[in-house]
């Protein structure tokens, strides 16, 4: 129990000064959690506590939905021109850029990646996703079908609903944006759930979305466990559709809880993506995004390209430069310093869980070529979890650091000798989310791509993303797509309208 202020006067440790609201935001209100429970945000660097937010139960969630359904039918949302849509999220789009340098502080202090990378990554997919769907508000048609000389038919789309969305702590700002943007402008009302572990930035987002004009009980966010608040979500009956994105295990419950009511879901799970090097690759290139493709955002990546395969006669050349790269790229250090590279793995727990995957593989039989274990404590002496990138060879397709998803800076190099052979392994996962093909040769390198069992490819690079070409998983990575005119897909429904033109039939 708690009876924290609703709103909090906090220093960054870049000397930022900003008020944190720490309330559920329901109707338009910051309010108190019911039970009064809270959930502390910690700062990962540090391991020091940042602030406690209220954390919703049941009670508080069923108030979002409640909410969420009026103003579904509350004519100030239900008969607002579509474009007015698209101008309420177009203005909160500059409120974001406008707060853009606040926003990265709390998600740098909160997350633990680096400023640098959370105002001109994080940030910048945030805003540039807002303004896309902002554009697609007034052009999402239904069509007209003729059918006989008397008859036709017409098609019109509609909201889903009220939207329950439930998102993960590795891009805060950036994952509430790929599932508002889309939801909100085809006219559906939200109850969004952060992840425990980034409670804050989404609070400052939430008094954004009030200063850009919507109407109350549009947008509903709430802070709160998962098996408590976000099962409560997923299984209230007045909620149309579940968003997710997070965990393979917790998509599967996702599913299941779905089930009760048959509600429309979209998920977007985890991953074990591989990356393949031919031998007629621009080495450096290859290298490069490599490195950058699992190594980025501290390994936190749902589409890290975490197995590579590289071509035997080059494999030798790669794994020497690949591990100089992880050694003199990778710097390792607070979010504050402008030439990390690595902050600290963002909870105790998921630090522990990748600690104990390199412990996993070094008794498995893999060796280890870099790193391997902790980092030792930032540059102010302090405690922090920070884990050394760590680079496995003599990997087997059996073994689990090879299988399981690690989601942290761990790689696994493996050699391989043909096309067929490369495609075959790559291929043999449960999970299906991105892949990476390097190749100087245009034939193989599409032959590949269209191979792959993969929601995404990246021909020559890792992790192009951008908010007008779909994003999404095959096999047990997940169903649906977000992001681009796929993305609109998953929150709007068809309705078909027969009309007679004639009585004598
Ligand atoms: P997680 O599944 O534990 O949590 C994600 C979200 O789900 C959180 O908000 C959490 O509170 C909520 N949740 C947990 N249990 C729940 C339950 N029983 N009912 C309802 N909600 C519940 O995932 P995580 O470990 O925090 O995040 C990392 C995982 O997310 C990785 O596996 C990664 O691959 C995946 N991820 C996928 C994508 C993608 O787009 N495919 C993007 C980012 C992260």
């Amino acid at each position: 129990m708690s009876n924290l202020d609703l709103f909090l006067n906090l220093t960054a440790p870049n000397g930022r000064q900003y008020t944190q609201p720490t309330g559920l935001f329901i109707n338009d209100e910051f309010v108190k959690s019911k039970s009064g429970q809270t959930i502390a945000s910690i700062d990962p660097a540090t391991t020091r506590e940042i602030a406690s937010v209220y954390a919703a139960g049941a009670e508080d969630v069923d108030n979002a939905v409640k909410a969420a359904k009026a103003a579904l039918n509350d004519p100030s949302w239900k008969l607002l021109p579509a474009t007015d849509r698209g101008i309420l999220m177009g203005r909160l789009a500059d409120l974001i850029e406008k707060n853009k340098e606040l926003l990265a502080t709390i998600d740098a202090w909160d997350n633990g990646k680096p400023y640098h990378v959370a105002l001109s990554e994080d940030l910048v997919e945030a805003i540039t996703t807002f303004r896309y769907y902002s554009g697609w508000a007034d052009k999402t048609f239904g069509q007209t079908i003729s059918t006989t000389p008397k008859k036709f038919a017409y098609t019109i789309r509609q909201p889903i609903g009220v939207v329950g969305q439930i998102i993960p702590w590795n891009y805060p700002l950036s994952m509430a944006a790929w599932k508002l943007g889309p939801a909100l402008v085809c006219g559906n009302t939200v109850v969004i759930k952060a992840a425990e572990q980034t409670p804050l930035s989404i609070l400052v987002l939430a008094t954004l979305i009030k200063e850009a004009g919507f109407p109350k009980g549009v947008v509903n966010i709430i802070n709160g466990y998962g098996c408590e608040a976000g099962a409560a979500l997923v299984q209230h009956p007045l909620v149309d559709k579940v968003a997710f994105t997070g965990s393979t295990a917790t998509g599967r419950e996702i599913m299941k809880m779905a089930a009760g009511s048959l509600k429309n879901i979209t998920l977007e799970t985890g991953g074990k993506s591989p990356l393949i090097v031919f031998n007629d690759t621009d080495m450096e290139q290859a290298v490069k995004w490599s490195h950058f493709g699992i190594m980025s955002n501290q390994g936190q990546i749902c589409t890290a390209t975490s197995r590579i395969f590289v071509q035997k006669d080059v494999y030798e050349t790669f794994v020497e430069q690949f591990t100089s790269a992880v050694k003199s790229t990778s710097k390792i250090g607070d979010q504050w310093d402008e030439s990390t590279f690595q902050g600290p793995q963002v909870t105790r727990a998921q630090y522990d869980r990748v600690l104990e995957y390199i412990r996993l593989g070094i008794s498995e039989g893999a060796t280890v070529v870099s790193g391997g274990g902790p980092h030792p404590p930032n540059s102010n002496g302090e405690a922090g979890y920070y884990i050394s990138p760590t680079v496995f060879t003599n990997v087997t397709d059996s073994m689990r650091i090879y299988r399981e998803e690690i989601f942290g800076p761990v790689v696994v190099i493996m050699p391989f000798e043909t096309e067929e052979e490369a495609i075959k392994r790559a291929n043999n996962t449960t999970f299906g989310l991105g892949a990476a093909v390097f190749t100087k040769d245009l034939e193989r390198a599409h032959r590949v791509a269209a191979e792959i069992e993969s929601g995404m490819v990246w021909i020559n690079s890792s992790q192009d993303c951008d908010p007008g070409v779909p994003f999404g998983g095959v096999k047990q990575s997940g169903i649906g797509r977000e992001l681009g005119e796929a993305g609109l897909e998953a929150y709007s429904q068809v309705k078909a309208v027969h009309v007679n033109l004639g009585s004598k039939l």
